[in-house]
């Protein structure tokens, strides 16, 4: 019998897939980290859904336009296909933090993976959870799967200490994170 969930690759934008500025609106400012694309083309060839889970809060701010958004991920996916990469699903968490009662889907809440989990029949514990940040790879420590936090200037010291009370590994890149990922994946799946 064939499993037909089927793992994926969970990536954060900012500081892991494009370079980290501030509320980026304008699609000139998008500029690829320097092995992401490989990263990412790594994953397609072995079939890795890769889903990209963003919070967007400059949008709920104020600060950019759904439009602009728009165009910066736009502009995110041509650059990665001069590479031949491709992002196979993009998930947005447009609200801003402070509004009263939150919402459900926020990173580090779990309610984009959810649906991103359902939408595209995937794999949570064969899966890949990755990014700069804490909220990036927390909802790995409910749904299970692979997760690697990225050691940048973006990333508090504290951060690293969460994750490796959780058991979660620390790599500088995203290619680095991949490359160990695909290296578990196999285990991973002896797990279910
Ligand atoms: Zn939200």
């Amino acid at each position: 019998m064939t499993d037909k969930k089927r793992p994926a690759a969970f990536l954060d934008r900012d500081g892991t897939i494009i370079r980290d500025t501030v509320y980026i609106r304008d699609p000139d400012d998008v500029e690829l980290l320097p092995d992401a694309a490989a990263a990412i083309k790594r994953l397609n060839e072995q079939s890795i859904v890769v889903v990209v889970v963003t919070n967007q809060s400059g949008i709920g701010r104020g600060l950019l336009s759904p439009a602009e958004y728009e165009a910066v991920r736009a502009r995110i996916d041509a650059e990665l296909a001069e590479h031949g990469a491709r992002i196979d699903a993009t998930y947005m968490c447009p609200h801003h933090p402070d509004l009263a009662g939150g919402c459900d889907c926020r990173k580090p809440g779990l309610g984009m993976y959810r649906r991103a989990i359902t939408e595209h029949q995937l794999d949570a514990k064969r899966s890949l959870f990755v990014g700069d940040r804490w909220r990036d790879v927390a909802a790995s420590v409910s749904l299970g799967g692979f997760a690697t936090l990225l050691d940048t200037p973006s990333t508090p010291d504290e951060e690293f200490d969460r994750a490796s009370h959780q058991g979660i590994g620390i790599a500088p890149s995203l290619g680095d994170a991949v490359d160990r990922y695909l290296h578990a994946l196999p285990a991973l799946g002896d797990r279910q």
